[in-house]
């Protein structure tokens, strides 16, 4: 079966819906290809299925929460940014609301609302959606996309191809990177795919104790020596390490050479502070057992670690401390170390680092710059940003803009 598009998007992923209701909306014939039985299968699972869609924080300060190519993004950030993704989600029926550290939700918390609004977008006017649908082959011809080829040995012709087939990183879902052949194959360079926003494997073996356990701390990147980075967040223990956002934050600026962190378990306390308000405690319960007692809010199974890191018996009474046992604890607390391992692998990740590399291709249009009528958008370039929605508003936004930029262009036939 051959049948002729103006455009083809291939993913049916943020990006992908993205891009094809655009393109719709601007009046072209649209097909849009998953491989999954229905779209959107990666973005129902984020944000813990709340789905944080964006970010609330300006123009002006949005891209330095972008670790790879934040300039790239300028262009498009000004042609569909977070007011416009929330205008866009508003019109088809999702309201949204803020959260800490300016974090946008569906007002519902249910991230199904988002792709029910997606879903919208794409029916009015009509995208041809089909699901269940593996793009095998990009078909290029004297540098001008021709169509794809599915494994059903259809061929779908199109003069506009838009490849959203997202990163590597849960690949169970869908995405395995199937964009990167293809482009490679056209000419483009790919910069090496790694994990993003990942768990951080920890040597020290007393994390397997914490399981379980999340605190807000700041934690401290130190390469060679040298202080790299500090963030402040939640972090969770896990069975290998930690995870939790400032952790997968961390994880952008890690290179592996080295890499020791520190945590300041009390970061809201000066050393001064902490002394003045463990001599208070003991002032109060001068029996107390150290490991009965709660010191600045510490979860019970952490305080117990770092008494134990410090040396110091659980069972001592509070009043027997002394003062070298004093400083030795609360140094572990303000600093204690946690070396780095390794990073969870690319599967495990929330995103994958590198892709198609951003030379090129068109910042303002998202067009390749080497074949005509090719598009990306999405993962699948080598963008990637922190937590905290920006992502996802990458996905849109470079989505948006290849799907009118592929519309709005020459028609090729
Ligand atoms: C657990 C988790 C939680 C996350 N939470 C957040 C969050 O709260 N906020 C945020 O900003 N980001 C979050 N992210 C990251 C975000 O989900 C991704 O960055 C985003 O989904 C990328 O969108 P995309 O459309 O480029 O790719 P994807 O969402 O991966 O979509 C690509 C689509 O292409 C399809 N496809 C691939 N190859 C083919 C092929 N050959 N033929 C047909 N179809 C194909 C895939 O099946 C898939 O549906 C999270 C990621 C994970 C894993």
């Amino acid at each position: 079966m051959s049948k002729h598009y103006d455009v083809i998007v291939i993913g049916g992923g943020p990006a992908g819906m993205i891009a094809a209701g655009r393109a719709a909306e601007l009046g072209r014939s649209v097909l849009l290809l998953e491989r999954n039985n229905v779209l959107g299968v990666k973005l129902r699972i984020t944000g813990n299925g709340r789905c944080n869609v964006t970010n609330a924080v300006g123009l002006e300060g949005f891209a330095q929460y972008y670790v790879d190519n934040p300039k790239f993004l300028y262009n498009v950030f000004n042609n569909f940014f977070n007011v416009d993704l929330r205008h866009l989600l508003r019109k088809y029926g999702v309201k949204t609301k803020i959260e800490e550290n300016s974090r946008v939700f569906p007002a519902t918390d249910k991230s199904g609302d988002i792709i029910k609004a997606l879903q919208l977008y794409l029916e009015r006017p009509q995208v041809d959606i089909k699901c269940r649908t593996l793009v095998t082959e990009l078909v290029v011809s004297e540098g001008q996309v021709k169509g794809v080829k599915t494994l059903q040995r259809d061929f779908f012709e199109a003069g506009k191809i838009i490849i959203a087939t997202g990163g590597k990183s849960y690949p169970q879902l869908g995405s395995n990177g199937s964009g990167y052949q293809w482009a490679k194959k056209a000419g483009h360079d790919l910069i090496k795919c790694r994990p993003g926003l990942a768990g951080i494997e920890i040597k020290e073996g007393w994390i397997k104790k914490l399981q379980g356990v999340s605190i807000n701390a700041d934690i401290s990147l130190y390469c060679a020596g040298k202080k790299k980075k500090q963030i402040r967040g939640d972090i969770v223990f896990s069975h290998y390490g930690i995870s939790g956002p400032a952790a997968f934050d961390m994880s952008m600026y890690i290179d592996l050479q080295e890499a020791t962190l520190r945590m300041d378990i009390i970061g809201c306390y000066t050393y001064e502070q902490a002394i003045e308000e463990l001599n208070a405690l003991i002032r109060m319960s001068p029996r107390a057992k150290c490991k009965n007692v709660l010191l600045f809010n510490i979860p019970r199974k952490l305080l117990s670690v770092c008494l134990d890191i410090a040396g110091i018996n659980e069972e001592k009474a509070l009043n027997q401390l002394n003062k070298k046992e004093k400083r030795t604890l609360l140094n572990i607390l303000k600093s204690v170390q946690l070396t780095v391992q390794r990073l969870c692998p690319l599967e495990e990740a929330m995103v994958t680092r590198g892709g198609v590399d951003t030379c090129r291709i068109n910042p303002k249009t998202m067009e390749s710059k080497i074949i005509k009528g090719l598009y990306f958008c999405g993962e699948v370039i080598d963008i990637a940003g922190l937590t905290g929605g920006f992502n996802l508003q990458a996905a849109f936004s470079t989505g948006y803009v290849a799907g009118e930029s592929s519309a709005s262009g020459t028609r090729y036939y």
